[in-house]
């Protein structure tokens, strides 16, 4: 068995709500998507996070420049295999970000075709599923210029119970104080049980983080999500010790080596490693392994399109409960609720909610989505080499 073909689309369509975070205003929403095609006529579907301002282009051009032509006429089932020898061959310029990205993708995609090759979701090719189904929370809470706070996160956290979500996460890192005030109201009109979450995208220092943990203790947050830059390993292990509350980060840490330093050293409460970002269901299920043999517990960050959201519930179903405790909790679904033209639309399947609040997870095979070839079309380009 062989592969043949490997095909990259880089996604990009421009928002006419255009929504901001701590980082900056978001104008477009992109996803680079992989596919690849098997000898046997099987073929498979990645993506690759792409933060909000991220280019597609970067880890579209890693994939078609680089990775391409390492790939085609391997075998599919070597995935591991030729995980390492793509690591290995992008070493002097990879380890992270973009070039990282696009190695999950291209393994996310074998996995698909591995997936419908024998018959079974990928979760029965990672030793099988823990859970059928996962709770959810959602991601939103984004802003514009002429947002009246806190009143429009008000409105938006009564839209989020209105869908069924029984949690969600705020979009903070406007300023100590603002955030204070933001996050406790939001908080007095949740019901009891609502799960609150706060994710500050790096923007502050450890003592601004002090501060707003100490003004936010009676929202009871979830967790604090990215409060410091994810340079500041030793910043995280103070914080984690200077509250009782969970320490969250993750989606900027990728590969097992630098997953092991983080939780060797205790810097996190919850790790949130994105099969899309920290190379795929093969690096995914050792930094599993490595969370287990340090006790750490995981709960994945997603934010990208269907494909994405596919992929990461296949991964969640083999994220285990915390390790070496018999009562601890579950690992939960993040559900980007940002606007996003394409997201949805380039499945032919529905991920949703129930009611309950929980997304079931498909034990379709592969990944358990059928791509439409329209929406890819409509929205993507193919990236190729352009000679001159
Ligand atoms: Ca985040």
């Amino acid at each position: 068995m062989k592969i043949t073909d490997v095909n990259v689309y880089v996604m990009n369509t421009k928002l006419n709500d255009i929504f901001s975070f701590s980082q900056g205003p978001v104008y477009n929403r992109c996803s680079v998507l992989v596919r690849i095609d098997i000898d046997n006529g099987v073929y498979g579907w990645g993506e690759c996070m792409c933060h909000g301002q991220q280019a597609a282009e970067i880890s579209a051009a890693a994939i078609e420049f680089m990775y391409k032509p390492l790939i085609i006429g391997k075998n599919p089932f070597d995935v591991g295999v030729i995980w390492e020898r793509l690591y290995n061959r992008t070493r002097p310029f990879g380890q992270a970000g973009s070039v990282i990205n696009a190695l999950s993708g291209i393994d996310i995609a074998l996995y698909d075709c591995l997936g419908k090759i024998v018959g079974q979701p990928v979760y029965n090719l990672l030793g099988g599923r823990y859970r059928d189904k996962v709770k959810a929370y959602a991601t939103g809470f984004y802003w514009a210029d002429d947002d009246v706070f806190p009143d429009c996160w008000i409105e938006e956290a009564k839209r989020h119970l209105a869908k069924g979500f029984r949690g969600m996460k705020l979009k903070t890192g406007r300023g100590v104080e603002e955030d204070i005030r933001n996050v406790n109201a939001v908080r007095s009109i949740l019901p009891e049980g609502t799960l609150l979450m706060a994710d500050f995208n790096s923007c502050y220092s450890y003592g601004e983080a002090k501060r707003v943990i100490d003004g936010t203790r009676d929202a009871r947050l979830y967790f604090y999500e990215e409060l410091l830059s994810p340079e500041d390993l030793d910043g995280y292990c103070r914080i984690r010790n200077y509250t009782s509350s969970n320490i969250a980060g993750g989606e900027e840490i990728l590969t097992k080596h630098i997953y092991l330093n983080w939780m060797k050293a205790g810097a996190l409460d919850i790790y949130q490693p994105d099969i899309c970002s920290a190379g795929g269901f093969t690096e995914g299920k050792k930094i599993l392994s490595i969370a287990e043999a340090t006790n750490n517990r995981v709960i994945p960050h997603v934010w990208g399109s269907a494909v994405g959201l596919a992929a990461s519930l296949q991964f969640i179903a083999a994220v285990p409960r915390s390790p070496l405790a018999t009562r601890n909790e579950e690992p939960m679904l993040e559900f980007d609720q940002s606007t996003h033209p394409f997201r949805a639309l380039l499945i032919k399947e529905e991920i949703g909610l129930d009611d309950e609040g929980y997304v079931h997870i498909s034990d379709r095979p592969g990944i358990g989505v059928t791509v439409d070839m329209d929406v890819v079309r409509e929205f993507g380009k193919k990236l190729t080499y352009m000679s001159v």
